[in-house]
């Protein structure tokens, strides 16, 4: 129901009343005590209603209005259907706000809402099991005064929320969290934390199988070599029939004992044993070395080898893991393009980072392949891969090692036409 006045119907309203006034108190001969009278009258009643009104805005119990004819009616009745209105909104509003919570709580993970400056402003239940929020009394607390790790004070600082920061609970030592943290609404921060103890616990399992089973396999495998190079060299001529069974054994006992070498190598390098092993690696000199070191790799493929190595450029970093790295990008060229082919390796300083880059005119890798190169045991074809003797874990340990020095691979390849794998290492760890 609307209520509209206009402003003439306002003035003619006015104007009947004294007109009306006017004309009773001209009957009687007093037409200006009779339009006085009658315009205290009305002005009396107004302010009898202004009264009641503020009464009733700033004391008034309930949400119903005074009742009144006329324009205070309306007035009244137009104050209280906007009470209303809100009312509802607001009741809206808090049934949003519970289903949201509902949802919040519903989660396995923690979840915190966080002012831009890092101030706590709400959270769920599961924030006090896994970071020990307690409320009300920590709502209002930066965060980083509750979570005081180095990792996540850095995690902060760098400000880059794209990857997850991995801590131990602050209140239970048995709890490994990712905390991840995100953008929600205009100016609020979502961080929420997940526990990942089961993960990393199947994940250390995976690492000490791999690890184990390698290292058991090492033995036999020694004793089988041993064996058949022992009737390999021995002066009884063998049958050409044996002869070329014990060549394949031969071959397939060194693919397997490379294989093995190289799980021993990544789980080295993935169990971290070697973490407090830094110190300056002098690039140049150790690039230099393995290209040396590769000639006789590159000798049945005759590739043309150029190299263009910066001198001096030193980075901390463990010296094995970082030959390991080089050199698996660089027998991935030799061993991928085809014979007589170009290989560049270039060692520069490119502006705040190092930029190590091995280029072939090789085969090339499609689009679709480039992202997984990095998994155990990827390889782009098989086939060809097993003739060069690959195991699909060169890449993998590059990761692995360049997570343990700040560094990130970049792999530009075009089908056909060749590839450049690129390691970029950050200035943090360059000495030079
Ligand atoms: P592998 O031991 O099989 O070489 P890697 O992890 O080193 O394993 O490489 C994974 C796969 O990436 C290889 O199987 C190969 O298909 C592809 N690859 C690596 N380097 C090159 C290269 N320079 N040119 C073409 N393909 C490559």
């Amino acid at each position: 129901m609307f209520f509209r006045i206009s402003a003439r119907t306002l003035f003619t309203r006015i104007f009947g009343v004294i007109i009306v006034s006017g004309f009773v108190g001209y009957l009687f001969g007093q037409t200006f005590l009779a339009v006085s009278i009658v315009s205290l009258c009305l002005l009396a009643w107004h302010y009898n209603h202004l009264f009641k009104l503020i009464q009733w805005l700033w004391q008034g119990k309930s949400i119903a209005p005074p009742q009144a004819n006329g324009i205070w009616g309306r007035i009244y009745d137009g104050l209280y259907r906007r009470i209303r209105k809100q009312r509802l909104k607001q009741k809206q509003l808090n049934e949003r706000i519970r289903k949201f919570r509902d949802g919040a709580e519903a989660l396995p993970d923690a979840a915190l809402v966080l002012s831009n400056e890092l101030i706590i402003l709400w959270g769920n239940k599961k924030a006090s099991k896994f970071l020990g929020v307690r409320w009300p009394e920590d709502i209002g607390l930066r965060i980083d005064n509750l979570i005081r790790f180095p990792e996540f004070s850095k995690y902060l600082d760098d400000g880059d929320y794209n990857s997850p920061c991995l801590i131990i609970s602050p209140i239970n030592n048995e709890l490994q969290l990712e905390l991840r943290m995100m953008a929600y609404g205009s100016d609020q921060i979502l961080l929420l934390a997940r526990d990942i103890s089961k993960i990393q616990r199947l994940e250390e399992m995976r690492r000490d199988f791999v690890a184990n089973v390698s290292h058991e396999l090492k033995t036999p495998l020694t004793v089988v070599r041993g064996y058949v190079e022992m009737v390999q060299a021995s002066e009884t001529a063998l049958d050409p029939h044996w002869k070329k069974a014990f060549t394949t054994i031969e071959s397939q006992v060194s693919r397997m004992d490379r294989l093995v070498e190289q799980l021993l190598v990544l789980s080295r390098i993935e169990h971290n044993v070697d973490a407090d092993n830094h110190q300056e690696v002098n690039l140049s000199r150790l690039v230099l070395t393995i290209i040396e070191e590769v000639q006789w790799l590159n000798q049945d493929k005759n590739h043309i080898i150029n190299n263009d190595i910066a001198p001096n450029i030193s980075i901390n970093g463990n010296e094995h893991e970082l030959k390991s790295a080089c050199l698996n990008l660089i027998s991935n060229a030799i061993a991928y393009t085809p014979p007589n082919g170009i290989i560049d390796i270039r060692l520069r300083n490119d502006g705040n980072k190092i930029r190590f880059s091995v280029k072939d005119n090789g085969p090339g890798i499609k689009p679709e392949h480039v992202n997984r190169l990095t998994e155990r045991f990827f390889r782009v074809d098989k086939s060809r891969s097993r003739n060069t003797g690959g195991s699909g874990l060169g890449l993998a340990i590059v990761k692995h090692v360049l997570n343990h020095h700040h560094g990130e691979l970049s792999i530009e390849s075009e089908w056909h036409l060749g590839s450049e794998f690129i390691i970029y290492f950050s200035p943090e760890i360059a000495n030079k």
